[in-house]
């Protein structure tokens, strides 16, 4: 099986993201988020690991790459705890960046600061998730993931270098980070230019995690998920009007300060005023490393 596939293979009527490739340097993740929905079908999620045979397997595929994006990653945070011992996803950088493709990066670690020389050289772009500029909040939610605070500098640190960065407001949990307007503006302020965001996805398997962590905001969010939610592909969704109201106040915001918007997987694609996961931004970082 190959390293790089194809992003949504399904075709799923929700995905609005241009063609792209996938790649998960790890097999599960070690920030243990609450909602993630990952751990419902990988086994043993939470114990990470590189993946087998990981960089002769990546040199063979790169270089067949034709101009691709490659999204890393989709499964798994490219950037686990694990990394700072590892180096490995440094190392697929360092194979990546020669190949000929385009590299979109997700995750919630700084650690993707430690790359920034590499990404300058290729057409590049990081989405870091930041679901809240709370400490505390993101403590209890992303246990061991780094902390917000950590986030929001590696996110000024790579605009300073010429790397453009999306944020993922992501996901948006009622009575949790709904009220995001302090994080937008600060992010608008530090030179980010896209924001996407998505509402939590309920699986059983999260469900049972978030109900242990936030049993209060659990028995709120209850009858909105089990009475008035919707089932879409095997997730329970929020009511759609509910949806609608929460990505429309986002989408008024971002553009209050200027930044562009995209939802994700909502059935909401009037609302984007970019391409949804931010990729528009592979094109700017060429403009930002002309100008330094
Ligand atoms: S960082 Fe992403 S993949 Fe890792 S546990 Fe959190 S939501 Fe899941």
């Amino acid at each position: 099986m190959n390293l790089i596939t194809q992003f949504d293979p399904w075709h799923s009527k929700l995905c609005t993201c241009p063609p792209k490739l996938t790649f998960n340097p790890y097999t599960g993740c070690d920030h243990h988020c609450v909602y993630c929905y990952a751990s419902s079908y990988i086994p043993k999620f939470h114990i990470c690991r590189p993946k087998k045979d990981l960089i002769p397997r990546l040199k063979r595929e790169a270089a067949r790459l034709k101009g691709e994006i490659v999204s890393i990653s989709n499964s798994s945070d490219p950037y686990p705890n694990l990394e700072e011992k590892t180096g490995l996803m440094r190392k697929c950088l360092e194979i990546l960046t020669k190949s000929n493709c385009k590299i979109q990066i997700i995750t919630k670690s700084y650690l993707v600061v430690r790359d920034a020389d590499l990404l300058r050289k290729a057409s590049s772009m990081v989405a870091l998730t930041i679901t809240t500029e709370d400490d505390n909040v993101a403590k209890v939610i992303e246990p061991n993931a780094p902390s917000p605070s950590k986030r929001l500098k590696a996110a000024e640190n790579l605009i300073s270098k010429g790397i453009p960065v999306c944020v993922r407001i992501d996901p948006i949990i009622p009575y949790v980070n709904e009220n995001a307007e302090n994080l937008i503006r600060t992010l608008a302020q530090m030179g980010v230019k896209h924001i996407t965001a998505s509402t939590y996805k309920l699986k059983l398997d999260n469900w049972k995690r978030f109900s242990v962590a936030l049993p209060k905001i659990a028995e709120k969010l209850k009858p909105l998920y089990f009475e008035q939610g919707e089932k879409i592909g095997g997730y329970i969704l929020l009511p759609k009007d509910l949806r609608l109201k929460l990505m429309k106040t986002l989408s008024m915001m971002a553009e209050k300060y200027g930044v562009k918007f995209g939802s994700c997987r909502e059935g909401l694609n009037h609302l984007n005023t970019a391409s949804c996961d931010g990729s528009w931004l592979l094109n700017m970082q060429k403009i930002a490393l002309k100008r330094t």
